[in-house]
């Protein structure tokens, strides 16, 4: 008999749990598009927007998901023919590059896989090697939700400075904006995208593009620009329905304009941030105790704390017994986690390893903890070896959250 009757748990790296009040503002009729309310909640979100990025730059908004920012944001700043440098630490990473190529850029792509953070020095020299700075872009991802690897992209900003390099820096926030720190103009980010469904607890179909003023004027270098992807009448709109190239994603607005208030005005950006902090510390600890065995079965993927995201964790289960795990847990718990992705190819039974914990957005310590619990369940049902202690710890982490604050 199941015991999965009850509120389902969604602990994917995206969409995320989003709040019922947020889902509530939703459910309404449609608005006139042309003015009044409709307009009202478009510059209330902008602002709120670049609130949340921390920037004085402009956002654009596009009814898209994140792999249309993807393109959206280099059609702006990006001829046919330029150089791209693109850094991965993931299949994202590495996806945003193969867009760039796509697009007709001449991509050169410093892979590290999905274990290690980029090699500082080898930046480094890719960028003092390009003397006539001839790279126009620098993409990359704040957090990769393959591997769940986070750049430090201030060192990305030191080591273009000190090399005096001119390019754009462009950074991929799709799963960190709203769950991990992020600064965009005390950074030196040029370029940032994001989208409605992670860490900004809205449905999928949203997604920006911000751009500071060096961005902005590149785009005026860029030849052929498609229209819809064009942010220049989304920034600068003569009439409003430019706003959204057409029709606006009305409902979306809606949700969105309420989970900016939450994210804002409730909670603070702060406050969330040091939550996600917390809960990600908390399933750290309960991986440090369950790869607490000889020859541990269940281990994180990330070694270094200050490389790991605090939305999403990957994680591998030896002998292929995490797909089976994740199956068993959604029929029998409700409770469903994330797939593997980018950890080997989607092909080899390998992959049948890796899982992810999605831990972004609204989420608390009891939703945490029950999803930790609900893990270790599995590993005892399919006997696989675990340290003890894990959820003890898990809890202890919590509780010394409330007295920091
Ligand atoms: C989710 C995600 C994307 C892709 O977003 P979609 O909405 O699935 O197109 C891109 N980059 C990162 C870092 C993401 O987490």
């Amino acid at each position: 008999m199941t015991l999965s009757n009850g509120r389902h748990m969604l602990a994917i790296p995206g969409p995320s749990i989003m709040p019922d009040r947020v889902l509530q503002a939703m459910h309404r009729p449609a608005p006139n598009i042309y003015s009044g309310l409709m307009e009202e909640i478009t510059y209330s979100v902008i602002a709120d927007l670049k609130r949340v990025a921390l920037t004085k730059g402009d956002v654009a908004i596009y009814i898209s998901n994140g792999h249309g920012v993807w393109e959206a944001s280099l059609a702006n700043v990006m001829n046919r023919g330029d150089k791209v440098l693109a850094l991965a630490s993931g299949r994202f990473g590495e996806g945003w590059a193969h867009v760039a190529k796509r697009l007709g850029g001449e991509v050169q792509l410093l892979n590290y896989g999905v274990h290690k953070s980029f090699d500082e020095q080898e930046l480094r020299d890719a960028l003092a090697a390009d003397k006539s700075h001839e790279i126009k872009l620098l993409i990359t991802t704040h957090v990769d939700t393959s591997s769940s690897i986070k750049y430090e992209i201030p060192k990305i900003r030191a080591i273009l400075d000190e090399v005096g390099h001119p390019a754009l820096l462009m950074v991929d926030c799709i799963a960190s904006l709203g769950c991990d720190e992020f600064e965009m103009d005390e950074w030196g980010v040029d370029v940032m995208i994001a989208a409605s469904q992670k860490g900004l607890m809205t449905p999928p179909g949203i997604a920006f593009v911000f751009a500071n003023e060096k961005a902005k004027g590149m785009r005026e270098s860029v030849e052929n620009v498609s229209p819809y992807w064009d942010w220049k009448p989304r920034l600068n709109p003569q009439i409003f329905y430019q706003y959204y190239g057409g029709t606006a994603p009305t409902h979306h607005l809606f949700g969105l304009n309420e989970a900016l208030k939450m994210i804002l005005d409730e909670e603070g950006l702060e406050n969330i941030w040091r939550r996600h902090e917390t809960l990600a510390k908390a399933i750290w600890a309960a991986f440090d105790a369950w790869a607490d065995v000889q020859d541990p079965a269940v281990i994180m993927n990330v070694k270094d704390p200050i490389l790991r995201s605090h939305a999403v964790t990957s994680a591998k289960i030896s002998n292929q017994r995490a797909t089976p795990l994740r199956i068993w847990l959604e029929e029998n718990f409700g409770l469903t986690l994330g797939i593997g992705l980018g950890m080997a190819d989607m092909n080899d039974p390998e992959i049948n390893s890796y899982f992810r914990i999605g831990h972004m957005g609204h989420l608390n310590a009891h939703m945490l903890l029950g999803t930790l619990s609900s893990i270790e369940a599995g590993l005892m049902h399919f006997d696989i070896a675990h340290g003890k202690h894990a959820i003890d710890n898990a809890a202890l982490i919590c509780t010394q959250h409330l007295k920091t604050s």
